[in-house]
């Protein structure tokens, strides 16, 4: 008899058998934080946007809390008040800043917002004013970035204004780079310098500078806090150089068919590949839908045991078609197409884009199997 309990059972079933496995090592990203912590030599916060880079912001926060952070960044209001009840007596500070309205929010949660410019400034001075509160805060400021923090000439301004901080409690002076990871560009010293031009202008508060790339550049690219992401999610900080984080995700599929082609036959959306021989051809339940990016299609590899298997046709919305010729690969067999061989990394670079797309884009289709959870 069909029950719910049967039902039940089936759909664990069929969820295992068709559906492509995502693991998550939150170990792996507690061990990264911790390494970059150690080259840093000081406090180094978790950023931990876009739901922790794609991974699970609620996973990852505790874990890094754990492992020791105390200070957080995230990109909105919204995903600071997400994570605000699981990183307890925390620094927990909103990157893209305060807008009109939320004010009373951020108080009441205890969220910094990083202020880029001068109207940000006045919103939360007059909220401090206003509440009779000494509110925390951080000043962004733009040494070549130019999308948000304030301009020189808007910290020549400030500087006129004697109340311009009243009622703030200016916890650090930030500002991000703009070619970390290229060593050899010269914007990264042009940085420093405007960096320390606009830090004489708050003497004794702390300075928070190196993103993840950012932490492998020297020692003038120090500060007080280090705000690395990337590289404690595994994505490579050093590229064109061996990665030194561990690898966090592994993301592996089940053929769902094996088929015959003969040599002429093409596979896929406009025939965008052609069989040179005759070809077995393997057809996994992952596609652009799922963050598998189209921009792969004829570009990716997966492996079948550690064989590399080339991805063959277009990458469409749900699925996607290997040549297993050469391996004994077959239905309900299973291929890695992000694994410590064949990274995050090295899929951005088939794709043209890096391993934070990739990371931001992991489907929502994918069975999600964490390890390390707290
Ligand atoms: C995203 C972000 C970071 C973290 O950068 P990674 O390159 O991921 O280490 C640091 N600071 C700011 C302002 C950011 O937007």
């Amino acid at each position: 008899m069909f029950t719910k309990r049967s039902a039940f059972f089936l759909c664990l079933f069929w969820h295992d058998l068709m559906s492509a496995v995502l693991e998550i090592d939150l170990d792996a990203i507690a061990d990264n934080w911790r390494d970059l912590a150690t080259r840093h030599g000081g406090p180094t916060a978790g950023v931990i946007k876009a739901d922790g880079y794609g991974l699970g912001a609620l996973k990852v926060a505790p874990k890094l809390w754990a492992a020791g952070c105390r200070h957080f960044f995230v990109a909105h209001l919204s995903e600071a008040v997400a994570v605000r009840g699981v990183i307890p007596d925390s620094m927990l500070a909103v990157l893209n800043g305060i807008l009109p309205g939320e004010e009373s929010a951020f108080a009441a949660y205890g969220i910094v917002p990083v202020v880029g410019s001068l109207a940000e400034l006045a919103l939360w001075r007059a909220y401090a004013a206003l509440s009779k509160c000494v509110l925390p805060v951080i000043v962004h400021v733009d040494t070549g970035m130019a999308r948000l923090g304030l301009s020189p000439a808007e910290l020549t301004r400030l500087r006129g204004d004697e109340a311009a901080f009243d009622g703030l409690d200016v916890l650090y002076v930030m500002t991000h780079l703009v070619s970390a990871d290229r060593a050899g560009d010269p914007m990264n010293g042009f940085q420093v310098v405007r960096f320390n031009d606009a830090c004489r202008q708050f003497p004794r508060v702390p300075r928070s500078f190196a993103n993840s790339s950012g932490l492998f550049l020297g020692p003038v690219f120090g500060s007080d806090l280090a705000r690395p992401g990337a590289a404690s999610y595994g994505v490579n900080p050093v590229p064109g150089q061996a990665n030194p984080m561990r690898p966090v995700v592994r993301l592996s599929a089940p053929i769902l068919q094996v088929r015959e082609i003969e040599a002429g036959e093409t596979v896929g959306y406009e025939g965008a590949w052609t069989a040179a021989r005759r070809s077995r051809i393997a057809t996994l339940g992952v596609g652009y839908a799922d963050g598998y990016l189209r921009a792969l299609s004829n570009k990716a590899i997966a492996y079948f045991n550690g064989e590399p298997v080339p991805l063959v046709g277009r990458v469409s919305m749900d699925l996607t078609t290997f040549d297993v010729t050469d391996v004994p690969a077959g239905v309900g067999d299973w291929l890695e197409l992000i694994n410590g061989l064949h990274g995050v990394d090295e899929l951005a670079l088939a794709a043209g884009t890096n391993g934070y797309e990739i990371l931001t884009s992991l489907g929502r289709r994918y069975q999600r199997r964490y390890s390390g959870v707290l």
